[in-house]
């Protein structure tokens, strides 16, 4: 099966081997060594030398832990949403009380730097900055680095969404001041679903001591604090974590920049394929994802209709579109391990099952 959704994405079949193995004690010493290493080994990934703490749980945890972790009922934060999952995570800050300042833009769009800006200059009250990096419901990167440089103008904190950005796309944590990132294992790490990556900067220790959210499972300093005993507070969800040291291998064999450059030619395939197709994007092309791209259904077609026929029949299996853009566009995920073949595979099979539900190629598609 060619899984082409933006996660869980396919896993390689020795990080699958590795998720099999026998259970281990974990308050030993097998388990502590392998914590140290995996933390260690992400640091690299997430380009800090601050804590990165990994916590049991799927990506909307790490987010939860990072609100509460920082904020406290009744702050001000501004939540820049550009989607579906910018829209999560301010819900979260509003759930625990906060004061959400929402910062909102047209699915497809990026936000603007200026924006963040201009809404930080004008109230002084805002504590904390909430941003996704990559919104997977629209196939949009933001322009993380100059966000961050509008933020750390006004020394808030910011607190970034980078489950399907994080060891695929570039995030330089320490160079550009985020203060909180947070990653999911079923994105670009290519293991199965089960744990949260959060890096914490000092600036967000210190935000740790004051805020006053409730919180005990994500408790942070309860994880921080385990980690130096090779532990985690509560029981980790051990497989995925056997899983994960196998992936980080793999990926630091490929090289920290030949992941990113692969990951930026699959999205270029994956655009360049779909446009000769006729079809249009949704995203805003300067700001077009490299791991996650959204396509517009073209009239007339349903796309429950091209989902259900592209994975009966062509083995390919594209994700739908999320709240408000259920049935207006399809998505196709490339991050993780994906190769050139599996994006050709993808608009091939795209170019075939089209046609059936009636859609009328371009010419110069039709004459092939
Ligand atoms: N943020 C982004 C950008 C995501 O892509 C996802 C998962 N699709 C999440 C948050 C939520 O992660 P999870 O489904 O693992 O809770």
């Amino acid at each position: 099966m060619n899984l082409r959704i933006p996660g869980p994405t396919p896993c390689p079949p020795d990080v699958l081997e590795a998720v099999a193995r026998p259970m281990i004690n974990h308050r030993g010493r097998l388990f502590a060594d392998l914590i140290q290493r995996v933390s260690g080994r992400l640091r690299e990934f997430f380009q800090t030398k601050g804590d990165i703490l990994i916590l049991t749980g799927s990506g909307t945890g790490g987010m939860e832990a990072a609100v509460v972790n920082t904020l406290s009922p009744g702050e001000k934060v501004l939540a820049v949403s550009i989607g579906e999952f910018g829209r999560r995570f301010a819900a979260i800050a509003r759930a625990y009380g906060a004061q959400v300042m929402p910062l909102d833009y047209e699915p497809g769009q990026a936000a603007q730097p200026e924006d963040i800006r201009r809404a930080l200059g004008e109230d002084p009250d805002i504590v904390a900055v909430l941003v996704t990096h990559n919104e997977t419901s629209t196939g949009v990167t933001n322009p993380l680095r100059e966000m961050a440089q509008a933020v750390r103008e006004f020394d808030r904190l910011l607190l970034v969404d980078g489950v399907s950005s994080v060891g695929s796309i570039p995030v330089e944590t320490d160079a550009w001041g985020l203060d909180v990132v947070i990653s999911g294992s079923q994105k670009g790490w290519m293991v199965p679903p089960g744990l949260a990556f959060l890096s914490l900067s000092e600036r967000a220790w210190q935000a740790q001591q004051r805020a006053r959210m409730p919180r005990f499972y994500w408790d942070l300093a309860k994880h921080r604090d385990s980690l130096a005993k090779g532990q985690t507070p509560w029981t980790p969800a051990l497989s995925v974590l056997f899983g994960l040291e196998v992936a980080l291998e793999r990926m630091a064999r490929e090289g920290l920049e030949a992941i990113f450059a692969r990951h930026a030619g699959l999205g270029q395939m994956v655009r360049d394929g779909v446009k000769a197709l006729g079809l249009e994007l949704l995203a805003d092309e300067r700001f077009a994802s490299n791991t996650v791209t959204a396509v517009k259904m073209p009239p007339g077609i349903e796309a429950k209709a091209l989902t259900r026929l592209l994975e009966e029949e062509f083995d390919v299996v594209l994700a739908g579109g999320q709240g408000n853009l259920a049935g207006k566009i399809f998505r196709i995920g490339h991050l993780g391990w994906v190769t050139e073949e599996d994006i050709r595979q993808t608009l091939t099979a795209l170019e075939r099952a089209l046609p059936r539900l009636g859609y009328a190629l371009p010419v110069y598609r039709q004459a092939r």
